[in-house]
């Protein structure tokens, strides 16, 4: 049976005034709205409880599983608004799928996608107030599920939470699209064959904390995680998947298991057969896209994801290299298929391939 996301209303939600103050210049994940969609799965009941309450703090016992085990999966994907008012969501029933393997993965009970885009509309549509206007702003959306039995012993819980929380957020670029630079990890991977690389989980971002500060320590925005087994073949950024621009083509790893499939890469990859540029899957090899921008013949590199959209790439580093995108055209593909990507989101272009589904 679906299941019902009623609204519990705030008693006290913000004042316009505050909330007005917060999207004059809301940054990224700093604010959240007034409410919170929930659910609760016990192995007993299937799922139950579920509403639409005020946004608020959970009480977990310190033996929740979660906190020990990381038994955890995530969602994010933003809604937008159009210049006539109306809010969108942005192909949501694929974030639904992979919040669905993901959980398969993490031994996390599935939640229905119906449910899932319910409770996802019954929090934009009770917060719409919330979602920003103007530049690249958009209402942020974390749906996640979390082992929430109180018990220690190693094995799937028989009790989780499932909570979507949304939050306003600016422009990723505020002062214009600038190249970032990329680390490439010599020491770290992010994720194993047979891991969970291509599960969005707590625990693979908390893996890729240290190396993100390896490459902040060397003065690069960004890390570039290789292959666990051979560190040689490209994977992904710790949140973004990457590709090359090289003689008409756009390449990208080839999705092997430890990579995650981003609803941005997928779209992308549309993206450009719409525009001629033809898309190409394969194993990429770190020593290849190093060469291939130090001799000019890979034109231009990019990453993709929710947050960014797509952000482009203009400095390599190993320990003992650094090469850079230098061409005059290094930017070409990769801001036309950005602004194609943004023109559908927010309403600008013709949404030949259906991927928008309003809300309000
Ligand atoms: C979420 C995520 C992405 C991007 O996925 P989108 O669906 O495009 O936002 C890429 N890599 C990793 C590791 C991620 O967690």
């Amino acid at each position: 049976m679906a299941l019902l996301f009623e609204r519990h209303p705030h008693p006290s939600p913000r004042p316009a005034s505050e909330r007005e103050a917060v999207l004059a210049n809301p940054g990224f994940g700093l604010h959240y709205t007034d409410h919170m969609a929930v659910a609760t799965w016990t192995g007993a009941d299937g799922w139950i409880d579920s509403g639409l309450v005020p946004y608020g703090p959970f009480q977990l016992d310190p033996a929740t599983a979660v906190l020990h085990y990381a038994q955890e999966v995530f969602e994010g994907l933003k809604a937008y608004r159009w210049d006539d008012g109306s809010v969108r969501l942005f192909r949501p029933e694929k974030n639904a799928e992979r919040l669905q393997r993901s959980a398969r993965r993490l031994a996390l009970p599935e939640l229905a996608v119906e449910d899932f885009l319910a409770s996802v509309e019954a929090l934009v549509a009770a917060d719409q107030e919330w979602v920003p206007a103007g530049g690249e702003s958009s209402l942020y959306i974390r749906p996640f599920l979390f082992a929430s039995e109180a018990f220690l012993g190693v094995r799937p819980s028989q009790r989780v939470t499932y909570c979507c929380i949304a939050s306003p957020a600016g422009s990723y670029f505020p002062g214009g699209v600038k190249p970032v630079s990329i680390w490439v990890s010599q020491d770290y991977s992010r994720a194993a064959p047979g891991g969970t690389g291509a599960a969005k989980c707590g625990g693979n971002y908390a893996a890729s904390l240290l190396p993100q500060s390896e490459a902040s320590a060397h003065g690069c925005d960004q890390v570039l995680f290789a292959d666990a087994q051979e560190l040689r073949y490209v994977e992904e950024l710790g949140g973004m998947n990457v590709y090359l621009v090289k003689d008409g083509q756009l390449h990208t790893p080839t999705l092997t298991g430890s990579i995650l499939e981003g609803v941005t890469r997928d779209s992308v990859l549309a993206l450009a057969a719409d525009m001629g540029l033809e898309p190409v899957e394969r194993r990429i090899e770190v020593a290849e896209l190093l060469d291939g921008v130090a001799d000019g013949s890979i034109d231009e590199v990019f990453a993709c994801g929710t947050a960014a959209a797509i952000t482009p790439i203009g400095v390599l580093k190993t320990p003992d290299r650094t090469v850079e995108l230098a061409g005059a055209d290094q930017l070409r593909f990769t801001t036309e298929l950005r602004q194609r990507l943004l023109d559908i989101q927010y309403g600008r272009a013709e949404d030949t391939h259906g991927w928008t589904r309003r809300v309000v």
